[in-house]
């Protein structure tokens, strides 16, 4: 029996020709072709700066860092989002605070968002949805008034357009994150990004990937040329030349891995638009690369077992999975005084969503496959 993950990479020779390259040259880490990712993550998003890391997370920490976000200061993110959205406030002493969402798109709510702030309200953190943008002008006109950061967690969203600009040319924020594990849009292996328009953001977040150390020509011909000086606490966020050179060969079919993800999705609605299912919106302002293809089901209305339909979903080889288990329910975010109820929107959303299985390389045979178990189960 064929079996179906919700997400999976696609790798192609010549992304394997390109991982054995440079496996067979002088640098694992800290070469050349580190330089080559950042350079056409720029090319492809329109940002001057890119900064190449070890994940999303550690992207997403440095992002905090670099804008000075710490203790006593607050930023808001949505509930409807991976934990690590959320966590990077927590890695600085910061406070998270949670937005609802537009139901109709699972998005934050610029609304929401600017009930949210406070005087301590230092950032939001906008997460593009199943690689759907949120709406960023709205975001960014209350964010630009009050002197707030903008960091958008683009884990899901690289090749997205919004508005005709895409997703990580910082148009509309100070940092844009990508993520390129294996199950979101391109993968590194592990690994993630940074992008930004700010020439001082971009040495911050440099001197937070490596330790906080700076050499120079300068230091080394004043010193010696060991000489090094740290300067602040930084981290390890490397990404190696293994990763980089994967992202470079990948980030080359973007577009068509774009429009197979499109046309899995548009297929996926027509071949259910007969049952009682709903899907997301996608606004006119979008152009989305979907790395989600979330299906909205009313389980208690229709008398169906989430947990038995999930499990018998899994039993036929379609592992799908929900997306997301709402960030404030979670114990770590219960016990900073959040509790069921607090935002209604994302619970009632949980409670009705499951994602299908969306990667590139699924043929329309898999898809006619995946729906056929999916009409007899439900
Ligand atoms: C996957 C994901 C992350 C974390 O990405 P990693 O590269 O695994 O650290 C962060 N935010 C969102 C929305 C994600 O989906």
């Amino acid at each position: 029996m064929k079996v179906y993950a919700y997400g999976k990479q696609s790798i192609s020779q010549d992304d394997i020709d390109a991982v054995l390259g440079v496996l067979k040259s002088d640098f694992l880490t800290q070469g050349p072709e580190l330089r080559r990712f950042e350079d056409a993550i720029c090319e492809y998003t329109g940002s001057k700066y890119c900064v190449a890391v070890s994940s999303a997370t550690a992207a997403l920490h440095l992002s905090m860092m670099a804008l000075g976000v710490g203790q006593g200061d607050e930023v808001i993110t949505t509930p409807n989002t991976f934990v690590a959205s959320a966590n990077c406030v927590r890695y600085v002493g910061g406070d998270v605070k949670f937005a609802d969402i537009d139901p109709k798109t699972a998005n934050i709510s610029a609304e929401e968002i600017e009930k949210s702030i406070t005087e301590r309200t230092r950032a939001i953190i906008p997460v593009h949805f199943a690689g759907q943008s949120c709406d960023m002008e709205a975001i960014h006109r209350i964010a630009a008034e009050k002197g707030i950061f903008i960091v958008e967690d683009a884990a899901h969203a690289i090749g997205s357009d919004y508005k005709n600009t895409k997703v990580g040319s910082c148009k509309y924020s100070d940092i844009t994150v990508f993520s390129f594990h294996p199950v979101k849009t391109i993968a590194t292996g592990e690994g993630g990004a940074l992008t930004t328009n700010d020439k001082d953001l971009y040495e911050k977040l440099l001197l937070f990937r490596g330790h906080g150390i700076v050499r120079s020509q300068e230091i080394a011909e004043k010193h010696g040329l060991w000489y090094y000086e740290m300067r602040d606490l930084g981290f390890n966020y490397r990404m190696t030349e293994l990763q980089a050179a994967l992202g470079v060969s990948q980030l080359k079919k973007l577009d068509q891995i774009k429009e197979k993800r499109r046309h899995i999705v548009s297929l996926y609605r027509d071949l259910l638009c007969d049952l009682r299912i709903g899907f997301l919106e996608e606004r006119n302002y979008s152009n989305a690369c979907f790395h989600l293809c979330p299906v909205l089901i009313d389980f208690e209305k229709l008398g169906i077992n989430k947990i038995k339909f999930v499990r018998d979903l899994f039993k036929a080889g379609i592992h799908s999975q929900i997306h997301y288990i709402p960030v404030h329910l979670h114990p770590y975010y219960r016990n900073l005084g959040l509790a069921e109820g607090d935002y209604p929107e994302v619970e009632r959303y949980y409670s009705k969503t499951i994602s299908l299985p969306l990667y590139y390389d699924l043929s329309d045979d898999d898809i006619h496959c995946i729906v056929n178990k999916f009409r007899e189960i439900m």
